[in-house]
């Protein structure tokens, strides 16, 4: 945990130059301003106004202004930048011009469903699992369709182009306080994963942004496009984020994911694409669980106590996700829901009678619009974005 105090010392000691005061907006974009180390008092006093009105699913024109203020326990140095002096961000909460903390901040929901959980004593430790392909870009710097490599599962070099990066990206993420695990060339030409410890949920989230932001900083710096997109190329697999649970007790916490899964897949896969990516390539279709079976939506891995949630994608916003699927696990275990039996099968390309993901995002759409619960917990403005998409 750091203080504000620390934060400052911080700044006195490395030679901090410029500090990023990072958030999101409803679909998860990271967003920042740059402030000089002398406005940093105020920053942590008052805030920093912003224009609410310029950010998808934020305020309208007459009610537009915002405040960041900075959440010193997420101080880290950006090590790509830090020449001639540090650059350092902060993960801000957002304040309207009342003082109250803003709804439609989805830091700030999952910080609210922590409380919830914490309230029940249901402990929670979540990782996030990012496929992601690198793309060269052609002359104008724009990234192309063409894949860095055209290695497969873990190959290696020189089939596996893309060792330098993972290093690399590795590196920074160390130097970030984010602790990466693994990291292998995946199954599509150019396609990589690196995975990173289990976290509280906030933390972990922070450091799905922190990953982001790192696998695209560093490609570009080496003249590559590091695309997150579900299904880049027809053909090939698409690229999942998915999402491992650690949870006491697991059995309802699951049962309630599976029970408001349909509900909550507008937020897990929120573009047209995402549905191009579901069914094939060991992405899943069927509302299913099973143990080593990666053809399921739910995997529970070999030897442990944790849940896989295989759905989710990269333009998925970590923090909406995470805030969806803690209140779908509490509701479980609140209704002492009982686990529906795990399927065995390979599910792959089968045309299956249990109960199905939306098919499209326009099912996805009509689902959430439909759904009680996904009003009671996503605020009105968030819901209304993600249904004008
Ligand atoms: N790329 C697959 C997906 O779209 C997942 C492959 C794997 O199991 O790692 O979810
Ligand atoms: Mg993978
Ligand atoms: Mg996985």
């Amino acid at each position: 945990m750091y203080s504000e105090q620390d934060v400052f010392d911080f700044i006195e000691e490395e030679d901090v130059r410029f500090i990023r005061l990072s958030y999101f907006d409803v679909f998860g974009h990271q967003k920042n301003v740059s402030i000089q180390p002398s406005v940093m008092e105020r920053a942590f006093k008052e805030g920093i106004l912003i224009d609410g009105s310029a950010i998808a699913g934020f305020e309208p024109i007459e009610k537009s202004d915002l405040f960041l203020r900075p959440d010193p326990n997420t101080l880290a140095i950006l090590p790509w930048r830090s020449f001639d002096g540090s650059v350092i961000r902060l993960y801000c909460d957002i304040y309207d011009a009342d003082g109250n903390l803003y709804q439609n901040n989805t830091r700030y929901l999952l910080k609210q469903v922590i409380d919830e959980a914490r309230h029940l004593q249901v402990p929670i430790q979540i990782r996030s699992e990012f496929e992601f392909y690198l793309f060269q870009l052609d002359e104008n710097g724009e990234p192309t369709k063409k894949p860095l490599d055209h290695a497969g599962y873990m190959d290696i070099a020189p089939e596996d182009m893309g060792e330098d990066i993972r290093r690399q990206i590795c590196g920074y993420l160390s130097e970030m306080g984010v602790e990466p695990m693994a990291s292998h060339h995946e199954e599509g030409p150019g396609q990589n994963e690196i995975d990173f410890q289990f976290n509280e949920p906030l933390a972990s989230a922070d450091s799905c942004a922190t990953f982001r932001w790192v696998v695209k900083a560093t490609a570009q710096s080496m003249g590559l496009y590091a695309d997150f997109s579900p299904k880049p190329i027809p053909d090939a697999p698409g690229s999942g984020t998915h999402i491992h649970i650690q949870v006491d007790p697991l059995e309802p916490f699951l049962a309630g994911i599976l029970d408001h899964i349909r509900e909550l897949t507008l937020f897990l896969n929120p573009t047209a694409a995402s549905y191009d990516r579901l069914g094939e390539h060991k992405a899943p279709k069927y509302v299913t669980w099973d143990y080593a079976n990666r053809s399921q939506l739910v995997r529970i891995p070999a030897g442990s106590r944790q849940i896989e949630l295989r759905s989710p994608d990269g333009y998925a916003n970590s923090y909406l996700a995470y805030t969806l699927l803690i209140y779908a696990g509490l509701d479980g275990v609140r209704r002492g829901l009982e686990l529906m039996p795990n399927c065995d099968e390979n599910l792959c390309g089968r045309l299956m009678t249990c109960e199905e993901l939306p098919a499209s995002f326009k099912a996805a759409k009509e689902i959430a619009a439909k759904s009680e619960w996904i009003r009671h917990y996503v605020p009105a403005g968030i819901l209304e974005a993600y249904l004008e998409r």
